[in-house]
């Protein structure tokens, strides 16, 4: 059983789609979680930053129409000097942006 990360409403296996709130979630395989969501460029960064700072987050890929702008792993816990160009990256791409998609690549239980 997983819990949707927005609504926190439980989820049947195998769920494509939250019930409740229509949270796209992929679950590929045991332990790892995908999510998507659209986001404006003037967010992104923040977004990131929130993503980065929760910690079991694996993998964030922003997308325009589809077609990877950024992907960036966070296999290695990222702190300090190594979040910063990171940050700049997503700032300099969030610049050039009006809206994206993110997904998200998360551990579960964690
Ligand atoms: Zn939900």
């Amino acid at each position: 059983m997983a819990f949707c990360s927005r609504c926190g409403a439980a989820l049947p296996d195998g769920s494509v789609y939250c019930w409740r709130c229509g949270l796209k979630i992929v679950m590929d395989k045991p332990g790892v979680r995908h999510e998507e969501f659209e986001i404006s460029g003037g967010q992104l960064l923040d977004k990131v930053k929130e993503l980065i700072h929760e910690g079991n987050v694996r993998r964030i890929v922003i997308k325009q129409k589809g077609k990877p702008l950024l992907e960036i792993p966070l296999t290695i816990a990222l702190v300090g000097a190594v979040v910063a160009p990171v940050l700049a990256a997503v700032g300099a791409v969030a610049a050039l942006i009006t809206d994206c998609t993110i997904t998200v690549e998360r551990l579960e239980g964690s």
